[in-house]
């Protein structure tokens, strides 16, 4: 098992739509086992294979956006070439983060239930229907397969000010590894 680089925008793998999965062999599990590790050591309660820098229609998302903090250790949700089937009319404007955007948060309006249908890691379709934070954690992830990030969503204003909240916490990530370099 290991913890995988998440891309950090603007990243140019992070506007690549992703090629569907065809194969269903021992390199994708080690991949999905790597990617619930990441997502695990992250905090975060979704993934994106074009993330990782793999580009490939794979995506992750943690229980508890299905079925609230009771689901904190059932495993974790596997979708891959995902469609969405439907959604409903009904939006909810909500704060929106992203791992390729650490301690960035955007209200981001979005179909408040959506239907998706998708293969299980064995290659087995399967249809599930997200509502409010559910919904939500899969079409940003779907978003992410497409090539599309949550700052796409906004008005000109707030995705200026993202990027500038954005590029204040890399340039202290940077400074921080840094130091550390030094001190190595
Ligand atoms: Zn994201």
């Amino acid at each position: 098992m290991a913890v995988l680089e998440v891309l950090k925008y603007p990243n140019e793998f992070l506007r690549r739509a992703a090629a569907p999965v065809t194969s269903f062999d021992d390199a994708l599990r080690t991949l999905i086992v790597d990617m619930a590790e990441t997502m695990a050591a992250e905090d975060g309660i979704g993934l994106a294979a074009t993330q990782v820098g793999v580009g490939l229609q794979l995506l992750l998302v943690h229980p508890v956006a299905f079925l609230g903090d009771d689901a904190r250790d059932e495993p974790t949700r596997v979708f891959i070439n995902p469609e969405i089937v439907s959604e409903s009319a009904e939006k909810i404007t909500a704060e929106e983060g992203c791992l390729s955007f650490p301690e960035v948060f955007i209200p981001v309006t979005r179909p408040a239930r959506v239907r998706i249908r998708a293969l299980d890691a064995q290659g087995q379709p399967f249809e599930v229907e997200g509502e409010g934070l559910g919904a939500r954690a899969l079409l940003h992830e779907i978003d992410h397969l497409r090539g599309v990030v949550m700052v796409d969503h906004v008005s000109f204003l707030q995705r200026q000010r993202a990027l500038k909240k954005h590029e204040k916490v890399q340039a202290a990530e940077t400074a921080a590894r840094r130091r550390q370099a030094s001190r190595a």
